[in-house]
């Protein structure tokens, strides 16, 4: 048995006569001998030429879009335009019928909000079928580039006992069934929910190992319901002992283009196909809401240059200054240091003043979590964040505070109770070291490299308020 994308190989090195067995689904059936068959491998389909005077009627009927297929035949030069090569079918077998009036993925544009509505079989179309062969190279891209820099591949907790990581609303999780929960009736004798970071767990695991990394999936019930949040996500997060916030800004941007790269090499048929597909939709535009950049240009302007490096206060000065905060164009006006950068300042950042992805490192310690190390300014931290033309936030960093009387003080300064975080403020007892790490939002990287506009189709079964079908 083979699959098309060996197939395709095969076509290549022009193997002519050669006989062959693929399986299938029918994309589309023309005038009762062309079927054009996929099997997701890869984005082309294979033409098959069946000889229709002498094949049975019933099977005939029985060729429709979605039905899957086994075809024996052999490889031939094509006749028609559209492909080079085809297979001239000898037998063919359906596995498995599908009725044409009620199958939806039918061979014509479906909108994304009906593809989600069928979640389970939008993987039978172009775009969605691309987007997760994409998605896979990506995950392997990730797991690869720290093998080859040898961090070690961790597994912190989903279910996570600490409730003071600071990254947003959690999804409780207990065994008990009545809602005036006492905790110390529930499974673990103590609240537990989903986690929403495995940091704090990465940061005891690095302290020990070195250089770690996770790879997993996160939670977090926060009810905003936009295009670039999901309620589960899957984040990458390494942690790194002796290493100060430039050394992570290092890491963080050529990790960013390694993985470009690498997916940008080995999928370019499907990097292509959804290129081509955003220039039609760029040209319904007007013009001057279209993109200046393809999103091969996208790609290739994020691999060859470098990020653009700079303090929350002169991100501040530059958005304070800017024509857009003076013409009242922001939906929240840049007015006092200390605010936190919304979306849109993102956004202007990286695609209206320096127009190439932007580091901005040194935030207010107010509006950061109490686990990032405090300057000697006393006001900022040594936080970074990584924004991307489209998207804003790609990644959130920092380094971590080190010294144990600090990270007291700033633990007391947030409200949270220190006996929680007992076994954290250890690591700062027993051989203490400066450290580092980030966090990635895989989604988030696959919207940059796919040119997806909204992240509940780069993730197969997207769960976001009100949505947890399939
Ligand atoms: P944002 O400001 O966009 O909500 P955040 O500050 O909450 O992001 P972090 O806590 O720093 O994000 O998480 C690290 C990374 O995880 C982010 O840079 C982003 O890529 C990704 N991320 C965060 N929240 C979500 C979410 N709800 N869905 C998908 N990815 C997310
Ligand atoms: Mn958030």
């Amino acid at each position: 048995m083979t699959t098309l994308s060996t197939i395709n190989s095969i076509l290549k090195s022009n193997t002519l006569n050669k006989e062959v067995i693929v399986q299938g689904w029918v994309k589309t059936f023309r005038s009762n001998r062309f079927i054009n068959l996929n099997d997701g491998s890869c984005i082309e389909d294979l033409q098959c030429v069946l000889d229709y005077e002498n094949t049975k009627k019933n099977i005939l009927d029985k060729i429709n879009t979605g039905a899957s297929l086994k075809i024996q035949g052999k490889v031939q030069e094509s006749k028609g335009r559209g492909q080079k090569y085809e297979i001239e079918v000898e037998s063919l077998e359906v596995l498995g019928e599908s009725d044409p009036d009620k199958f939806p993925i039918q061979p014509k544009k479906h909108s994304f909000e009906f593809l989600r509505e069928n979640a389970h079989l939008r993987v039978r179309t172009k775009t969605i079928s691309s987007v997760f062969r994409i998605r896979s190279e990506i995950s392997y891209a990730i797991h690869k580039f720290f093998n080859e820099q040898g961090f070690f591949y961790v597994h912190t907790p989903i279910i996570t006992g600490s409730d003071a990581e600071g990254a947003g609303e959690m999804f409780r999780v207990t065994t008990l069934k009545d809602n005036n929960i006492d905790h110390c009736e529930d499974f673990f004798g103590k609240e537990t929910n989903l986690t929403v970071s495995g940091q704090l767990e990465a940061e005891a695991l690095a302290l020990g190992l070195g250089n770690v990394y996770t790879f997993g999936p996160t939670f977090r019930a926060e009810n905003s319901n936009t295009s670039r949040h999901l309620a589960e996500f899957w984040m990458v997060e390494p942690e790194m002992a002796f290493y100060d916030l430039n050394d992570n800004m290092d890491l963080a941007e050529s990790f960013i283009k390694k993985i470009i790269t690498h997916v940008y090499s080995k999928c370019k048929s499907d990097i292509k196909f959804l290129n081509d597909r955003l220039e039609k939709e760029e040209l319904t535009k007007p013009k001057d809401q279209r993109s200046e950049l393809s999103l091969i240009e996208r790609i290739e302007f994020v691999i060859n240059n470098d990020f653009k490096r700079i303090s929350y206060t002169e991100a501040f000065d530059i958005l304070r200054n800017s024509k857009s905060n003076k013409k009242k164009k922001f939906k929240y006006p840049v007015s006092e240091w200390g605010i936190d950068f919304q979306s849109e300042h993102e956004r202007f950042l990286v695609e209206k003043h320096f127009k190439c992805p932007v580091i901005v490192y040194d935030y207010p310690a107010k509006i950061k979590a109490f686990y990032m190390r405090l300057n000697d300014d006393k006001d900022t931290v040594r936080a970074m964040d990584i924004l991307f033309p489209g998207i804003g936030e790609i990644v959130g960093g920092s380094q971590r505070e080190e010294r144990l009387e600090v990270l007291k003080d700033r633990i007391k300064k947030q409200g949270i109770d220190e006996k929680e975080l007992w076994w954290y403020l250890d690591l700062r007892k027993y051989g203490t070291v400066k450290h580092s790490g980030f966090g990635l939002g895989l989604e988030r990287l696959i919207l940059f490299i796919t040119g997806m506009n909204n992240i509940r189709d780069v993730i197969p079964f997207p769960r976001t308020p009100k949505n947890a079908e399939f």
